[in-house]
């Protein structure tokens, strides 16, 4: 039995991992799972799991866990501590599903429990990527990914001969604004913006495919992941979004991972690795699909690319304001402060105003993303929807 444990666990991908394990109950064995307020979701999760702990990081929501879980046997805790303490088990197997820069602590503690680490919650790796996998190299934890992208690149890359890679293709679907004009743009609401037309995800990475910062926090984490010049890492809209992404090497050969806009695929790669499980998705119909097509990005339209790529290039402590000052942002726009274009434009004075030295530790990462998060509120306090 696999000893699992999933952050994030009421979220869209703690939910599609829980379908997985469910399915396979007695594979894995659940030792804990965590959520931030959502005690109601949380409870039953842990409940028909059968988990050891069910930890909610706002300890002001614990009375409510307590309450659902009691004659249950399954303890409950609370509080940011709780979460990493849970994420330190020891677990074989655990799911970094938390959204934004929050599962950093969660992920490094789950790091120094060793076994795999699973990294949907790309934020981490944008903002302290090194000292991640740093992190990973020292305690001798095993780094997946299951962003669907990064998983199609791992399982494409040729690890062993990465000097024989000449390039890797980061697929987009360029969000439900790929074709609207920059002045539409302007006019959009939340609820627009989190409706995307091929994937079904948490509301955060909803805007960012939107804006388009996720592909751009996407080229920072591959960068981070793969062992290859972030010069070579191309970006390609693929609307329909069944290539994944792909790996050219240098004999003109690209090898490319495709299958269904589903989560569970790369996440059930990540759970059975390095053998196959099934999955309940019904086979790819390529017929149905008909044709798969490519185009550039804009970079007028989506400036939230060239962003993060030049965060990317100058290094240090700019990927860790890009995405801080993302998040502020982001948030601001779903709760109806700022318009859909403000966003990336609070992104990029950010980025102009703020230019502290690279960090050199946890500690140093966490003082620059609360530094630029004050900027950027500043800034958003300024914006007039
Ligand atoms: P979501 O908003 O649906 O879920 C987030 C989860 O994190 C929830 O369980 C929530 O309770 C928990 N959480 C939120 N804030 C927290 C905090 N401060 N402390 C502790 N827990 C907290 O998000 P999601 O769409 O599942 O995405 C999770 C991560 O995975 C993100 O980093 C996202 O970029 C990445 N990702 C998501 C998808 C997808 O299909 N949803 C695909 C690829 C990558
Ligand atoms: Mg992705």
């Amino acid at each position: 039995m696999k000893r699992v444990t999933i952050l994030g666990a009421t979220g869209s991908v703690g939910s599609s991992t829980l379908d997985l394990i469910e399915r396979e109950a007695e594979a894995f064995e659940v030792l804990a799972l965590t959520a931030n307020h959502d005690v109601e979701r949380l409870a039953a999760a842990a409940i028909r799991t059968n988990a050891k702990l069910a930890v909610v990081a706002d300890a002001s929501c614990l009375a409510g866990l307590i309450e659902r879980l009691a004659g249950t046997g399954i303890e409950a805790r609370g509080g940011g501590d709780a979460v990493c303490d849970a994420a330190r088990m020891g677990a074989d197997w655990t799911m970094g599903a938390i959204v934004g820069l929050a599962g950093l602590a969660p992920i490094m503690a789950a790091i120094e429990g060793g076994g795999t680490v699973v990294l949907a919650n790309k934020e981490p790796l944008v903002s302290a990527g090194h000292l991640v996998t740093a992190a990973a190299a020292k305690h001798g934890a095993t780094l997946l990914p299951a962003d669907s992208e990064h998983n199609a690149i791992f399982q494409c890359f040729d690890f062993a001969r990465p000097e024989r890679v000449r390039r890797i293709i980061l697929t987009a679907s360029g969000g439900p604004f790929r074709e609207w004009s920059a002045e539409a743009m302007r006019g959009v609401t939340p609820q627009q913006a989190v409706a995307h037309p091929n994937w079904s995800m948490g509301a955060k990475i909803s805007v960012d495919s939107a804006t388009m910062m996720n592909k751009g926090l996407e080229l920072i984490e591959a960068a981070r992941l793969f062992p290859i010049d972030p010069s070579a890492i191309e970006i390609i809209l693929h609307p329909q979004s069944i290539i994944h992404s792909m790996v050219e090497y240098i004999d003109g050969s690209i090898l490319a991972q495709l299958g269904p806009s589903d989560m569970r695929v790369p996440i059930a790669h990540t759970l059975a690795w390095p053998d196959r499980m099934a999955t309940p998705m019904a086979p790819l119909d390529f017929v149905g699909v008909g044709r798969l097509d490519f185009a550039a990005p804009d970079p007028e339209r989506f400036p939230a690319l060239a962003l993060a790529r030049s965060a990317l290039q100058e290094g240090g402590a700019r990927p860790a304001i890009l995405n801080a000052a993302n998040e502020v942002a982001v948030a601001a726009f779903l709760s109806g402060g700022l318009n859909f274009l403000e966003i990336a434009a609070i992104v990029a004075d950010t980025l102009a105003r703020y230019n502290p030295v690279a960090p050199d530790s946890l500690e140093a990462v966490l003082a620059i993303d609360a530094e630029a998060r004050r900027h950027a509120g500043e800034r958003v306090k300024d914006c007039v929807v």
